[in-house]
């Protein structure tokens, strides 16, 4: 592992899929940045593990729908870890009420876009502003998360989640394209049934088990099935592979 720039964002970086990505970045040399936005507690708990593999590591508080925290993240990032060299596009919210679209609430829809989509955006411009050899940066790899709802639909569940990661979807494949030239890759992930919270935040705490029976492979996966792929695509062994959106989903 060598390169001046090793330092990784990771949005959503206390818990789930972030939280995971962060510790098997740290055994794959990356210097990480956690973002959290409530649970301070797991992010330092987070940045404890980075710094047990040998890795600097900090935590920072910042909404990833709001612009000026996203922007602050990146600034801090830099400023206690040096050049940004890695971003996961991590954080993501199904909305706390599952069901129908007839009954979603305007707030909700908007709480769930403005994370999402707008969010997921900025965090992309960010990382454009800070790697593009075009603007004086180091170059490196950008991974979006995205999901299986993004092809499945989600209906019944949430419509307007799955609608989002369509969304993920676009971005990747435009700004790959727009900074391949740049030194920058830019790929998605497509976690399908994953062990995490985010079932019972968004309403649906029984989720894992109900589904977990009908996926191809038999069961929901893990975190870290999902941050393998990430690292992987974060890493100099994916160094061909940009626009490329990998499904974990267990064959769905
Ligand atoms: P999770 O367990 O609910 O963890 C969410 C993480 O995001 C936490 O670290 C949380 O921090 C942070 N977060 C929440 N709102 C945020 C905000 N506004 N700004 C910054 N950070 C925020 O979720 P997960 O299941 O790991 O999901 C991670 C990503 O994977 C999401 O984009 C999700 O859509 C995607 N995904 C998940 C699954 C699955 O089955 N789990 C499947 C497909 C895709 P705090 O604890 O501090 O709030």
């Amino acid at each position: 592992m060598s390169g001046p720039a090793r330092v990784l964002v990771v949005t959503g970086g206390s818990r789930g899929i972030g939280a995971a990505t962060c510790r098997l970045a740290a055994g794959a040399g990356w210097d990480v940045a956690v973002n959290y936005t409530r649970d301070k507690a797991a992010a330092d708990a987070v940045v404890a593990e980075v710094k047990a593999a040998g890795r600097r590591a900090c935590a920072i508080q910042g909404d990833m729908a709001l612009e000026r925290d996203v922007v602050a993240l990146f600034e801090t990032a830099a400023a206690l870890l040096g050049r940004i060299g890695g971003v996961v596009n991590n954080a993501g919210v199904v909305g706390d009420q599952a069901g129908r679209i007839a009954d979603a609430s305007a707030d909700m829809i908007t709480r769930v876009v403005d994370l999402n989509v707008t969010g997921a955006l900025l965090v992309c411009r960010e990382a454009a502003r800070r790697l593009s050899t075009a603007k004086g940066g180091p170059g490196g790899a950008v991974v979006n998360v995205s999901s299986i709802a993004a092809t499945l639909g989600g209906p019944g569940e949430y419509v307007w989640y799955a609608a989002t990661k369509g969304a993920v979807d676009s971005m990747t494949i435009g700004l790959s394209r727009e900074l391949a030239a740049e030194g920058v890759r830019v790929n998605a992930v497509s976690p399908g049934l994953i062990e995490t919270d985010i079932h019972a935040s968004g309403g649906q705490p029984d989720r894992l088990k109900r589904l977990g029976p009908q996926v191809p492979i038999g069961r929901a996966g893990t975190a870290d099935e999902v941050a393998e792929a990430i690292v992987w695509l974060l890493s100099d062994a994916a160094s061909y592979v940009t626009g490329a959106n990998l499904r974990v989903g267990g064959g769905r």
